[in-house]
């Protein structure tokens, strides 16, 4: 079982605070019953908690809050990978952030006739975090349109080609307020089009995951390990050298807000990762054998 510690908070007495460790993990506000009412993580738990207490727009919320229960992690994507899986199954009334979204849409490039086109697409199918070529991750339809208008604006692009509004023979509205370069009627290149399409994308490609198969997100701390089992982007769950496996739900699809915690240090390799071979992990059991 996880290691999973509880003080009083009581707000008049700075002896209750000194039980709150200074390190890295999670924080669970809790009022008379055993429903959770917040859920935070922090590098510091004591001094983000005295943080709470201190905030004045947080008042309603620290009045209601009689006790802290805290996890401690040996590092800070383990406080944050076990802050998102704790919100997503105990719904605390004061989260609102990290609230599971269930259907995530995302531009697709698609090649026809030598042209690139984007596609919205959305569903469980899309393969996220597996395939290439998706751009952007948005709660709905009408929000990636808007990324395309806003990103058409910024770079010159045709709104005709791009999808968003019908073209005729001649050309869309941006030629007319010269907001497109006249891609639509021939005037410039589509590949030069295309290119600037590109070059407006790449910062909101969806990284497919680097590895053949599961890894191990390694984080220590005097001594203290947590690896944190993963693939494709999915948290499947911690060992730790105290107190063995944490407890969790594997996650069995992709996962926004887990995406987003990992994939600066994968991609970028700051962190210390293990990899553990091609095999597949089943998604019943976190456990595999090491070869
Ligand atoms: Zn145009």
């Amino acid at each position: 079982m996880a290691r999973f510690q509880q003080t009083e908070l009581t707000l008049a007495n700075p002896v209750d605070m000194g039980a709150l460790p200074r390190s890295s993990g999670v924080y669970i506000f809790k009022g008379d019953g055993q429903l959770p009412i917040y859920i935070g993580k922090s590098v510091d738990i004591r001094s983000r908690v005295q943080a709470h207490l201190r905030a004045k727009d947080e008042a309603e919320m620290m009045a209601q809050s009689r006790r802290v229960e805290f996890i401690e992690t040996a590092g800070e994507i383990g406080a944050l990978l076990l802050e998102s899986h704790l919100i997503k199954t105990l719904n605390p009334i004061y989260n609102i952030r990290l609230r599971r979204l269930r259907k995530l849409c995302s531009i697709q490039l698609l090649e026809q006739e030598g042209a690139w086109v984007p596609e919205i697409v959305t569903g469980q199918d899309l393969g996220l975090g597996r395939v290439d070529g998706l751009y952007g991750l948005f709660s709905s339809r009408h929000s990636a349109q808007s990324k395309l208008r806003e990103l058409a604006d910024q770079h010159n692009l045709c709104q005709g080609l791009l999808g968003l509004e019908k073209l005729s023979a001649r050309g869309c509205f941006g030629l007319q307020v010269r907001t497109c370069l006249g891609a639509c009627v021939g005037k410039e290149a589509r590949h030069d089009h295309d290119q600037r399409l590109m070059n407006a994308l790449i910062d909101l490609k969806v990284h497919a995951w680097p590895f053949s198969g599961a890894i191990d997100l390694v984080e220590e701390n005097q001594g203290w390990v947590q690896r944190h089992r993963l693939q494709d982007w999915r948290y499947l769950g911690t060992w730790c050298s105290k107190s063995n496996q944490l407890p969790i739900d594997v996650q069995q699809s992709f996962d926004l807000d887990t995406y987003k915690i990992l994939v600066k240090p994968i991609m970028l390799g700051t962190a210390l990762v293990k990899q553990l071979g091609s095999k597949t992990i089943g998604v019943r059991s976190t456990l595999i054998s090491n070869q």
